[in-house]
Order: structure tokens, then C-alpha cells, then sequence
């Protein structure tokens, strides 16, 4: 028994058994019809696929018993095992020495013939036996035998397929295990190496497993985040879209992408805003989502420069629309430049105005088909300054030639008249020519131009109404004189005999005949004026003491009016004193006749710009700023709903303009309309 126990016992024989890993499993088809088989190969009752354990005997396949297995004193087998590797036959057990300690196997009836064959492995170990059994003592023909042999083979053989299939199931787990582990470190170094930021969250806090050093630098961390959940480490991503996909990539296993993902991390206390390519995989373990790998492409410059190009182009393109829109305006300026230079050769067609062009640099003269038809020359004829200045008359060519040099030297601008002779038929030509200077700019240069335009009708109209009124003021001076002193004679007259009503009546006769005698006179000295036959008798005296006068007259002419005088002292001029008090009486009589409302009328003394001057202020309607440049013109009037019901002839102011300026004076007007108007004049200081 012991050496039996020794062979039964042995560690490497049961390690063996173990390795098949066949007791207590299941019963198998495929044993249990090699059992059948066997039964009835040898003709036997009973037939076991016998596993021989450390202290037992366990059945993997039985036929004719009942029990799984038996206690190893009782196992034949396990004396089989340890006798023969080849078949162990008791043909009586009754009658075997070999089987005196062994009890018999089954319980109720104990077996008279026993016949085992061993199942020997691969290395050599018996694991246990096919056997056949009867109650009854017998024998087994050598054909049985050897079937019995054939079936044991088979039997092992099942079992040696059996333990490689359990080796190749277990080495395959192996592989898979290995292949993971190799997998894994090779993540680990793949992270390692990895030309990109990349980490690898585990588990559902997402704890840093492993993480490159490009991430590190992108996180602005060190190693000592490994192990740590990515919330402690970067509070600032939970609110963030990297974060959203790393938890979307664990609770769906699928992997997501993200371009351009603006994210903001705190590096060194510093918030920055930076832009990130990422790529959020699951970390598959067994088919299970472990965890996140996560990457990211540093992409900042790329995306800063991006968006720095596109706000270039968008500006680009705002310029290229402003661009656009300045060329529509400067298109449609051009358009409307063309349209009105139409209209105004169109105008100035129907005008009949001739225009010039000289410039600035090369003095060259250029005119108008008009200008030419003026002058008398044909369209194709050449017409230089010099030659048009020819066609001047000589009392007129040199102040027309200073003129238009001043006008280019000081950039003056200039409306004059003057005679002409045509070019053939000699003509004389009244014309009215204007010139303005034009300062360059960047695509024009300097020039002067203006318009010329025949006024010899409107001249020689005038003519005739100066003629005529000369002839009739002349006609009409001697009978008013005489006219007057008979009023006056009458007047005293009247006065003395006490009859009031008619002194008053030939009073106000009288005035009239005086205003008259003015007009009259005015009108005179204009024809005079035109004849050059104007004489000034000058004389020293003093213009405050003049305007007292005129106030002294005005209060009785002017009953209705207050003219208040304001002379802070004694201003002396050499001047015509009558046709200076002329011109102040016209300042009054125009601010009676013109500003009826304004019953103040200031008269002031002053200096101005050193010279002595007289000012007539009334707070009347005023004159527009137009008409203020022209109000001095010869029979100029202004047309106006206000004044066109007020008679006159447009020469008081002409008169008094000629007046100062044959004294060498200043004339002018200061208006506002709904204000008032300021007529003032200044003669140069005497000088005696
Ligand atoms: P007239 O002899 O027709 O009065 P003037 O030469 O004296 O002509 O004046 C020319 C024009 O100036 C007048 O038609 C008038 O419209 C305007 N004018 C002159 N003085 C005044 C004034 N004080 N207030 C408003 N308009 C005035």
C-alpha cells in the first residue's frame, strides 16, 4: 500500500490529473459511448472511465453503478495503475492474492472479475483507468483485450484533446493579456514619443494615467498632475467644450474631433486663451471604455493669424467697398460735373457770354467760339491776349492789362467795363468782362478765367436815359428855381397876413419843389459825371459840424423821423463840402424813404482805419448780401417786394459813390436783413 500510496501520491502525477481539469465535470457523450462500447465489447454489466485523485476515485463515465465515485481503498483501478501499464485483469477477486487489501469497489455488490486497462498521458502518468467489472468471476478473450486497449487509447486521447484545448483557451488569455499589457506600454511610450499633446484619463473622475510632455507644456503643469482627477487639476475646464467631449467620449465610447476649440487655461496664475485641434478616443479594456485619450494639436498662431487675415480681408474688402462707393460718387460727381457744364455753355450760349481761359504758367490765352464772334474774328482765327488787348480802346487797354496782371499776380478776382473797336468793321463795343483766379490742385494747375459780354445795347440804352434826363433836368432847373421863389414869396406872404393854413400848405409846397430841385440836380451832376464835367471846390472843414447841419435840415424835412447825432469831436477834411453834405443827405433820404418803420435813424462821426467818417444807421428791412455789392451801381435798384413799390432811379447811391471817390474816399454798406443797414463813407485826412 505504501508504494502503491507513493505512485497514487505522487505530486507531479496528480498536477498531471489537475491539468486536465476533468473531475467533477459533467457527464460527456462522447465518454460515455466509448463506456457503452466497452460494456458490450467485453460483455460485461458494468463498464467506468476511472479518475484515480489522492483519495479517491472518481467515475468520468459509468455503466451498472450508481455512485460517482469511490473512496481510494476501495479502487481497483488504483491498483491497476500502480501494477501494469499495460491491462490489469482479476478474473475472481475472491481468489487473488494481488487484491487482498483492496476492497471491493462497489458497495452493494462487490465484483468477482475486474479488467482495467491504464490511461497513461503523455509524460507517462496513469490517471486512472477503462475498466470492465462483473459480479461474476470470468475471463476476457485476448480480442477483448484488445479492444479494451483500442477504447483506453481513445479515452486519453480525448482526454489529451481536452487538456490542449484547455491550454490553448488558456494561452490564448495569456496572448490577450500579454498582447494588452504590450498594448498598453506601448500606449504609454506611443504618449511618450507622441509629436502631439496627449494624456490618458481613467476611469469616471478621469484621473491623469499618463500625460507627454507637449501636454505638459500645453497645461503649463508638471508630472506631479499623474494620478490626479483632470478637475483638480483644471478647475477651468469644467465649464469648457474639451471637457464636454471627454465625458461624451466615456459615457458613448465613440471618439469625436474638434477644430479650431478655443480653450482657456491658467497658465502660471495667468489666464490665456489658446486654439486647439483635439481628439477625444475611448481607452478600450476588454471591450470596456476605461477611459479618454485625449490629444491636442497646439494650432493658437495658426488660428490668430487666421483671424488676423480675415480681419485684414474683411477690412480689405470694407475699403474695397468704400472704394467702390467713392468711384459710384466720383462717377456720379463727373456726371453731374458734365451736366452742368452742359447747362452752363447751354446758358452761357443763350446768354450770349464769351468766356477765356489764360494759365497761370505759360500765359497761354485761350477763348470761346462767343469771345472771338465778340472781337469780330471767325472760329478757326487765332486770338492771343495781346491782340484782344489791342481791340481795347486806349483810354481803357492799360487799366484792363494792370488788371488782369494783378489778378494772376494776387489772385484777385475783377468785373469791369470798358470800350472795344471790332476787328474789321471797327465797331465801337461796349463790353463787361469778369476774371477769377483759380488756385491749383493736385490735377489742375493755376489759371484765370472769366467771361466776356457785350453790353453796347444796355450802354447806349442808359446813354440815351442819361441824355434824356440831362435834357430834362436841364430843361426843368430854371423853371423849379423860379418855381421856389415864388413859393417862398408866397409863403412870407401868407405868414404875414396871418393865414396859417396857407403858409403851412406853401411850406410843404416848397419842400417839395425842394426835393425836386435835389433830384434834378442829382441828375445833372450825373450827366456832368458821364462828361467828366464833375469839379470838386474843396475846402478845410470839420465833418462833425457838416453832420449837425444836415441833422438841423433833416428835423425839418423829416418831421416824423428821429435822427440822432453822435460826434465825440471835431473830424477836419479838405473835401467838397456841399457835394459831402450831398452824399450824407442821400444816406438820410434813403433811409427815410426805404426804412419808413424805423423812426431812429443814428448819424455817427468816427475813425475809421484812421480816416474821418460818416455812418447812417437805420433799423429798417435791410439788404441781402447780393444786392449789397451793387446798390452803388448806376441805375441800380433792388426789385424787391419791399422796395419795388418805392420810386426811384438807382442813382442816388451811384452819385454818392462817384462823389467819394473822386475825393479818393471810401465807400460801402453794412446790411443785415430784418436788422437794418449801416451806409458809410470815410475821406482821407486832412493833410495841410
Ligand atoms: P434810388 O434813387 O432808386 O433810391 P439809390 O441809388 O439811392 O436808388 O439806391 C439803390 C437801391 O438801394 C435802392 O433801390 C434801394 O433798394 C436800396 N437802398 C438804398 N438805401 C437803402 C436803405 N437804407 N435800406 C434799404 N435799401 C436801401
Amino acid at each position: 500500500m505504501s508504494e502503491n500510496s507513493f505512485i497514487i501520491n505522487n505530486p507531479h502525477r496528480l498536477h498531471a490529473l489537475q491539468s486536465y481539469q476533468v473531475l467533477d465535470t459533467a457527464e460527456e457523450k462522447d465518454f460515455d459511448d466509448i463506456v457503452s462500447l466497452a460494456a458490450s465489447l467485453c460483455d460485461v454489466p458494468v463498464a467506468l472511465i476511472t479518475l484515480v485523485d489522492s483519495n479517491r476515485q472518481w467515475f468520468k463515465s459509468r455503466r451498472g453503478v450508481t455512485v460517482t465515485e469511490t473512496p481510494i481503498e476501495q479502487s481497483l483501478c488504483a491498483q491497476a495503475i500502480q501494477d501494469t501499464d499495460d491491462i490489469f485483469i482479476v478474473n475472481d477477486t475472491r481468489a487473488d492474492e494481488r487484491i487482498c487489501n483492496v476492497a471491493i469497489a462497489d458497495a452493494d455488490t462487490p465484483f468477482a472479475f475486474y479488467a482495467g486497462v491504464p490511461l497513461i498521458n503523455t509524460e507517462g502518468f496513469a490517471l486512472g483507468t477503462l475498466c470492465v467489472a462483473d459480479r461474476q468471476p470470468r475471463g476476457l478473450t485476448a480480442q477483448q483485450q484488445q479492444s479494451l486497449k483500442i477504447l483506453a487509447r481513445q479515452v486519453m486521447d480525448k482526454l489529451e484533446l481536452r487538456r490542449k484545448i484547455l491550454q490553448l483557451q488558456e494561452a490564448k488569455l495569456l496572448n490577450q493579456r500579454l498582447y494588452q499589457s504590450v498594448e498598453q506600454n506601448r500606449n504609454l511610450a506611443l504618449i511618450e514619443q507622441a509629436p502631439v499633446a496627449m494624456m490618458i484619463l481613467r476611469g469616471p473622475e478621469y484621473r491623469i494615467d499618463a500625460v507627454n510632455q507637449p501636454m505638459l507644456a500645453l497645461l503649463g503643469k508638471d508630472a506631479g498632475i499623474i494620478d490626479q482627477p483632470l478637475l483638480q487639476v483644471l478647475p477651468e475646464l469644467g465649464w469648457q467644450q474639451p471637457y464636454r467631449q471627454i465625458t461624451e467620449v466615456y459615457q458613448t465610447g465613440k471618439r469625436i474631433e474638434g477644430m479650431d476649440t478655443p480653450v482657456l487655461l491658467v497658465r502660471n496664475g495667468r489666464e490665456e486663451i489658446g486654439y486647439y485641434n483635439t481628439t477625444c478616443a475611448p481607452l478600450l479594456e476588454n471591450g470596456n471604455v476605461a477611459g479618454v485619450i485625449n490629444m491636442a494639436a497646439d494650432v493658437t498662431k495658426l488660428v490668430k493669424a487666421r483671424i488676423e487675415a480675415e480681419a485684414a480681408n474683411q477690412e480689405l474688402l470694407l475699403t474695397n467697398q468704400e472704394m467702390l462707393q467713392v468711384n459710384r460718387q466720383l462717377l456720379a460727381a463727373r456726371q453731374e460735373a458734365a451736366r452742368a457744364r452742359l447747362l452752363l455753355n447751354q446758358a452761357l450760349a443763350s446768354a450770349q457770354i464769351g468766356t477765356w481761359y489764360m494759365d497761370l504758367d505759360t500765359r497761354s490765352f485761350i477763348v470761346s467760339q462767343r469771345f472771338k464772334e465778340i472781337f469780330g474774328y471767325q472760329p478757326n482765327d487765332e486770338l492771343d491776349l495781346h491782340t484782344a488787348l489791342s481791340h481795347v480802346t486806349a483810354d481803357y487797354r492799360q487799366t484792363i492789362a494792370n488788371t488782369i496782371e494783378t489778378a494772376l499776380n494776387e489772385g484777385k478776382s475783377y468785373d469791369l467795363e470798358y470800350t472795344m473797336l471790332t476787328r474789321n468793321t471797327k465797331d465801337l463795343k461796349w463790353i463787361r468782362t469778369t476774371g477769377r483766379f483759380f488756385n491749383g490742385d493736385a490735377d489742375t494747375k493755376a489759371y484765370l478765367s472769366g467771361t466776356v459780354l457785350d453790353i453796347t445795347d444796355r450802354k447806349k440804352a442808359e446813354e440815351r436815359k442819361s441824355d434824356f434826363i440831362g435834357i430834362v433836368s436841364h430843361e426843368l432847373k430854371t423853371p423849379l428855381t423860379s418855381m421856389g421863389a415864388y413859393l417862398q414869396l408866397l409863403q412870407m406872404k401868407a405868414e404875414k397876413a396871418g393865414d396859417s393854413y396857407q403858409a403851412g400848405a406853401l411850406k410843404k409846397a416848397n419842400n417839395q419843389v425842394a426835393k425836386m430841385s435835389r433830384m434834378v440836380h442829382s441828375f445833372l451832376t450825373v450827366s456832368r459825371i458821364k462828361d467828366g464835367k464833375i469839379h470838386l471846390q474843396r475846402e478845410p472843414f470839420d465833418l462833425s459840424a457838416l453832420a449837425a447841419d444836415i441833422v438841423e435840415e433833416s428835423k425839418e424835412i423829416y418831421p416824423n423821423h428821429h435822427i440822432k447825432l453822435y460826434c465825440l469831436g471835431a473830424y477836419q477834411v479838405y473835401a467838397d463840402r456841399d457835394k459831402i453834405g450831398q452824399v450824407i443827405t442821400n444816406f438820410i433820404s434813403n433811409a427815410v424813404k426805404y426804412a419808413p418803420e424805423s423812426h431812429v435813424i443814428d448819424l455817427r462821426c468816427f475813425l475809421s482805419d484812421g480816416q474821418p467818417a460818416v455812418s447812417v444807421t437805420d433799423y429798417g428791412p435791410g439788404i441781402s448780401p447780393q444786392h449789397q455789392q451793387k446798390v452803388f451801381d448806376r441805375y441800380y435798384r433792388v426789385e424787391d417786394t419791399h422796395s419795388k413799390t418805392i420810386l426811384g432811379f438807382g442813382i442816388g447811391l451811384y452819385l454818392c459813390s462817384e462823389i467819394i471817390q473822386r475825393h479818393e474816399g471810401r465807400i460801402w454798406v453794412e446790411s443785415e436783413l430784418g436788422e437794418g443797414s449801416v451806409f458809410s463813407f470815410s475821406l482821407p485826412a486832412e493833410t495841410l
